[in-house]
């Protein structure tokens, strides 16, 4: 694998990233040369009207997508020099993705949930278990850690989600609308968790169209037609009180 630049290269390192789908007169040119650098501990909000290439972006830095052309570098790894084996360490270990619908695999407990991500990359039954349950615990579900995701509130599956995010500790924690089908109260819960995440030094790249939940973030970055238009530093609202009292 590619030498881990030193501690100091960017979590995120983008430069000329283009995305097209489709051909000739369909062709769709979803980002058009998008170049940003993502410190360690940064929380930065990607905002964008429906169709900006929000969604499309995301899903590259998430290497669940490849670029049209472009390079960018996770962690000081080049992702387009990995062969497949090494992105899905990459994909499994350094990045941690929620999705605005949830994405937890039915009748299967939250815990189990949880410890999936984990049974890939390897890790035993006994740390496995350790790891999901302090991971569940970051996210105030102790108490429905045998629950399956029909069992749960929206909210509530959003919790497990972010906790199935943040077993393998990643460097990157990414979330595409991770608020998009959740109630106001709900909403909160979840940018509570994001908040106290981002005081204890955890990057976080979310993707939103909303104000209220932009507002979280240290900086917002607007997109129009798939290229930044606006990229500035913002004070975060309030962060989270001590104790949560999540339900
Ligand atoms: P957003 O998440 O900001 O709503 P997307 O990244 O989903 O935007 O989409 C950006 C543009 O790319 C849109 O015009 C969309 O229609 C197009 N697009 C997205 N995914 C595909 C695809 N798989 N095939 C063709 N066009 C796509
Ligand atoms: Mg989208």
């Amino acid at each position: 694998m590619t030498a881990p630049e030193p501690r100091k290269a960017p979590v995120l390192r983008v430069r000329d990233l283009v995305k097209e789908y489709g051909e000739g007169d369909a062709k769709v040119r979803a980002l058009r040369g998008v170049n940003l650098d993502v410190e360690r501990g940064d929380y930065v909000a990607i905002m964008g009207a429906s169709g900006s290439g929000k969604s499309t972006l995301m899903n590259i830095l998430g290497c669940l997508d490849i670029p049209t052309s472009g390079t960018y570098l996770i962690d000081g790894a080049d992702v387009g020099r990995l062969n497949e084996h090494q992105l899905a360490i990459l994909r499994n270990r350094r990045v941690g993705f929620v999705f605005q619908s949830f994405n937890l695999i039915p009748r299967m407990s939250a815990l189990a949930n949880v410890e999936l991500p984990l049974v890939y990359g390897g890790i035993g039954q006994a740390e496995r278990r350790e790891r999901a349950m302090a991971a569940l615990e970051q996210v105030g579900l102790t108490d429905r850690v045998h629950h399956e995701p029909n069992q749960l509130s929206g909210g509530q599956q959003q919790r497990v989600a972010l906790a199935r995010a943040l077993a393998h500790q990643p460097a990157l924690l990414l979330a595409d609308e991770p608020t998009g089908n959740l109630d106001t109260a709900s909403t909160g819960d979840v940018l509570q968790i994001l908040d106290r995440l981002s005081e204890s030094g955890r990057t976080i790249v979310l993707i939103t169209h909303e104000d209220d939940v932009s507002a979280h973030a240290k900086r917002v970055i607007r997109l129009v037609d798939g290229e930044i238009v606006e990229d500035r530093r913002q004070a975060p609202v309030d962060g989270a009180p001590p104790r949560m009292a999540l339900t």
